[in-house]
């Protein structure tokens, strides 16, 4: 079963830097509600191939949801396909099939103030969560932006205009590796010690990330300020109609249960599960665990959310509110996710005989 996707046309394709592109989507007043999202969420997108139909990948959103604009930016990935694609053959008038947003690298309260790490195409959600912090929040927003060299800095004018927009509020350091080499976690800590008492949200490449990470935990940051998105390319296809791709799933699929048949504890009985999904509540009784959450609330006719069905994103996220769910496979959750109760429903196994979950965040 796939999950609803829509074409949407590209009104226009930007280039911010050599290597990165903004796409603006147009989306019609119809879709506009199921479009709507909060920044740092993403939207999933089905880049055309001719070796395999299509190539589902994420791209955050790079606007902020009060512009009323949805934009992605895309940098290319050394021998990467889908990035490469965007940047060199996407042009506007074209259209792409695409994912509603999802994901939950979001602030839940845009008045904090903000520490924010962003390095090369990681600053797209973050550059997301600041413009919206700035402009509806009250707080102040601090940016630590590493990049390789001058040229590679995506909006550099827009965060230079804002900084002038916002003077008393809002400030970006920038970090050439190219001048300064990797930022250490010993510059980083320092640097973030002057902001303890501000929201962490982080993301770029594994090496920054796990520095910045690394950074904020020596100094005792709380895990509830402390936000990460790892940026990685979905192996599935959440789009659904490319026969062979869903077949070779299915395979990979199969295979993968069995090994991971040993690992993940659950209970074996029927559960006895309530759910809560866009304002409707569920219940079912026969639920056995022979399936994952997702699948099984999909063989009840549920259109319960998800995108890479294999752990890596958040698409399906849910929160656990009674009894517990173990998961088989988790890429995405930080241990602060998981202490708020957050699991991934497309991993979902039954830990408890009762359980209850809502999708409404
Ligand atoms: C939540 C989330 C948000 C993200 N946000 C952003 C963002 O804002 N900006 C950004 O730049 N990136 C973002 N990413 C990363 C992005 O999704 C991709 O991982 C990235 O663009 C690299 O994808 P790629 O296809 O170019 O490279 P790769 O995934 O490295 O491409 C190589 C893969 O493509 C396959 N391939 C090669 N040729 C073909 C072909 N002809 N047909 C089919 N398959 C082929 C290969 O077999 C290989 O598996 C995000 C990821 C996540 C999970």
């Amino acid at each position: 079963m796939a999950t609803e996707s829509f074409v949407l046309n590209v009104a226009e394709v930007i280039e911010e830097t050599a290597d990165a592109r903004s796409v603006v989507f147009e989306v019609p007043s119809e879709l506009q509600e199921k479009f709507a999202y909060t920044p740092g969420q993403f939207l999933t997108v089905a880049v055309p191939s001719e070796r395999t139909g299509l190539v589902a990948r994420c791209y955050s959103l790079s606007s902020s949801p009060h512009s009323g604009r949805h934009q992605i930016t895309v940098k290319r990935t050394v021998d990467g396909y889908a990035s490469n694609w965007i940047c060199e053959q996407l042009k506007a008038g074209d259209t792409l099939r695409v994912l509603p947003p999802s994901g939950i690298f979001t602030p839940k309260d845009i008045d904090a103030d903000f520490l924010l790490f962003g390095g090369g195409s990681g600053i797209t959600p973050v550059i997301s969560i600041a413009r919206t912090a700035l402009e509806k929040g009250t707080g102040k927003v601090v940016l630590f932006y590493a990049n390789e060299n001058e040229s590679s800095v995506i909006f550099a004018g827009e965060l230079a205009s804002l900084v002038q927009e916002y003077p008393d509020r809002f400030t970006v350091v920038h970090w050439l590796v190219s001048l300064q080499g990797l930022p250490s976690e010993t510059q980083l800590a320092h640097f973030a010690s002057y902001f303890m008492s501000y929201t962490a949200f982080v993301c770029g490449p594994a090496p920054y990330m796990k520095a910045v990470t690394n950074a904020l935990k020596e100094l005792g940051f709380p895990r509830e300020r402390r936000h990460q998105e790892k940026f990685v390319s979905l192996g599935g296809n959440p789009f659904g109609d490319v026969e062979e791709v869903l077949a070779a799933q299915a395979e990979l699929k199969e295979a993968d249960d069995a090994e991971d048949a040993d690992d993940a504890p659950a209970f074996a009985g029927p559960v006895a599960l309530e759910v809560e999904l866009d304002g409707q509540s569920y219940a079912f009784d026969d639920w056995t665990g022979q399936q994952v959450l997702l699948e099984f609330l999909e063989s009840k006719g549920v259109d319960a959310p998800f995108s890479c069905r294999e752990g890596n994103c958040s698409s399906c996220a849910c929160v656990v509110l009674e009894g517990d769910l173990a998961m088989k496979h988790n890429e995405v959750l930080d241990d602060e996710d998981l202490a708020d109760g957050i699991r991934l429903t497309c991993q979902g196994l039954p830990l408890t005989e009762t359980l209850k979950i809502s999708y409404n965040g």
